[in-house]
C-alpha cells in the first residue's frame, strides 16, 4: 500500500494523512506504489487517464473518481508541419478546464474526496487553481484559491465561476503561496497543492502512459516540457520510472525542459551543476505559468532531468512570442507559457542551423546526445494551456 514519505528524513505517514509536509519541514513523496498495466483491461476502458487505474494510488473500492471525472486525458498527438514524421505536439490543453493541470487535479481531488475532505486551499499562477476549483466543485468540496493579483483576469473569472473563493494576492508568486499556507495552518484545512501534494504528480504521470500507447508502445527519444514548479517534469519522470519498472521501456527519454529567460532558477542551477536551485528575482515574463522564482521541488526536478541525460534551456520573451505565433499559424492556439517548450525546440534547431555562436549560451551548453536526438530523433513537444486563457 502506498505511503507518504519525507524526502529529507524518510519518516513515513499513512496516505490518509492530511499533512502537507513532514514534521521536520521536508517535502512529502509517495512511496511503495506498485504501478501495473493490465493491458487487456486498460485497452477495454474509455480513453481517459483513468484507464491506467492500476498505476494510480487508489485502493480497490475507492471509486470517488467515477463521479468527478470529466473524461480528462488521452489528449491527441498532432504532427508538426515542419517535421511531420518525427516531431509531434501532445495537445494537452484539450482538457475540461483547458490545461494539462486537470490530470493532477482530478487525481488529487479524487484522493481528497476519498478522505472525506470538505474544504481545501490551493495556490496557483492560474491554471492549477482553475483545475482544482473545477474538480472540487464536482466533488462538492469548497475551495479557497489563492492567485497572484497579476494572474490573467480570464483565469480568475474561470476559478470564480467554479464556485471557489478567490484570493488575489499582491506581490510575488511566493507571496501567494505564503498566504495560502497561512490559511491552511490557521484553519487546519487540506492543502490541495500541486507542488507539495504528491498525489498531484500521480495524475500528471499519465501523460507518458498515453504517449507510450499512442507512440506504438514506446516513448519518443526526447520530451520537450515546460518547467516552473515541475508539475509535468516530475510527473512525466515518475511515469517513465513506472514504465521502466514494468519493463515497458528499457531506457528513459531525454527531458529537454524549458524556462523563460527572465525567471530561470532551474536553468541556472543546471548550467552551474548545482544540486538545487537558488531563488532568483522574477524579471517579468509572458510565461506566467512557469515564472517560479523559488521552486520548492527544485532539487528533485534537477535530479530527474539529469537522470534522463536531459537539459534545461531558456527562451527569451521574443522567442516565446514568436513560438506562439508560429503555433497559431499551424492551427494551435496556446497561451504564452505553453509556447515556451516549442520556442525551446526551435532555439535548439536554430542553434544548430546558424552555427555562428550568436545563440544563447544555454543552447550552446546543450549536451550533444540531446541535440542529436532533437535534430534526428523522435520528439514530442508539450502544449499545456489553451490560448484563450491569456488572450
Ligand atoms: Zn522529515
Amino acid at each position: 500500500m502506498a505511503q507518504l514519505i519525507c524526502h529529507d528524513c524518510q519518516r513515513t505517514y499513512a496516505p490518509s494523512s492530511l499533512a502537507w509536509h513532514c514534521e521536520c519541514g521536508g517535502l512529502l513523496d509517495l512511496a511503495d506504489l506498485s504501478a501495473t498495466f493490465p493491458w487487456q483491461k486498460v485497452k477495454a476502458r474509455a480513453t481517459t487517464l483513468w484507464r491506467y487505474l492500476e498505476a494510480l494510488p487508489f485502493e480497490q473500492g475507492e471509486t470517488a473518481w467515477q463521479s468527478i471525472t470529466m473524461g480528462e486525458g488521452y489528449t491527441p498527438l498532432v504532427a508538426t508541419q515542419q517535421y511531420p514524421q518525427r516531431v509531434q505536439f501532445k495537445v494537452d490543453y484539450m482538457m475540461p478546464t483547458l490545461s494539462f493541470k486537470d490530470r493532477g487535479a482530478a487525481v488529487l481531488i479524487a484522493h481528497a474526496a476519498e478522505l472525506g475532505v470538505q474544504h481545501i486551499v490551493a495556490d496557483s499562477s492560474g491554471n492549477a487553481g482553475t483545475a482544482i476549483a473545477a474538480y472540487a466543485a464536482r466533488a462538492g468540496i469548497h475551495s479557497d484559491i489563492y492567485v497572484p493579483q497579476t494572474t490573467s483576469s480570464k483565469k480568475i473569472k474561470q476559478i470564480m465561476l467554479h464556485g471557489a473563493t478567490v484570493h488575489a494576492i499582491e506581490g510575488t508568486r511566493e507571496d501567494t503561496a505564503a498566504a495560502a499556507i497561512a490559511a491552511v495552518e490557521q484553519q487546519g484545512l487540506f492543502y490541495a497543492s500541486h507542488v507539495y501534494n504528491p498525489f498531484f504528480f500521480q495524475g500528471t504521470k499519465t501523460y507518458v502512459f498515453e504517449l507510450w500507447e499512442q507512440n506504438e508502445d514506446r516513448l519518443p527519444d526526447v520530451l520537450v516540457l515546460p518547467v516552473g514548479n515541475g508539475t509535468l517534469v516530475l510527473g512525466a519522470y515518475y511515469g517513465c520510472l513506472d514504465l521502466l519498472h514494468a519493463g515497458l521501456i528499457d531506457h528513459l527519454p531525454h527531458f529537454l525542459a524549458v524556462q523563460a529567460e527572465n525567471c530561470a532558477p532551474l536553468a541556472l542551477a543546471f548550467e552551474q551543476g548545482q544540486p538545487t536551485a537558488m531563488p532568483v528575482t522574477n524579471r517579468g515574463t509572458l510565461a506566467e505559468g512557469i515564472a517560479i522564482a523559488a521552486p520548492a521541488r527544485g532539487q528533485q526536478i534537477l535530479a530527474a532531468i539529469r537522470a534522463t541525460d536531459g537539459a534545461i534551456i531558456t527562451v527569451s520573451e521574443t522567442e516565446i512570442e514568436h513560438a506562439q505565433i508560429t503555433l497559431a499559424a499551424q492551427g494551435l492556439f496556446v497561451e504564452p507559457t505553453s509556447a515556451a517548450p516549442y520556442a525551446g525546440f526551435l532555439a535548439a534547431i536554430n542553434a544548430h542551423q546558424i552555427e555562428t555562436g550568436l545563440f544563447a549560451p544555454a543552447i550552446e551548453e546543450l549536451p550533444r546526445s540531446v541535440l542529436h536526438d532533437v535534430l534526428q530523433g523522435t520528439v514530442v513537444i508539450a502544449l499545456c494551456g489553451a490560448g484563450l486563457k491569456a488572450a
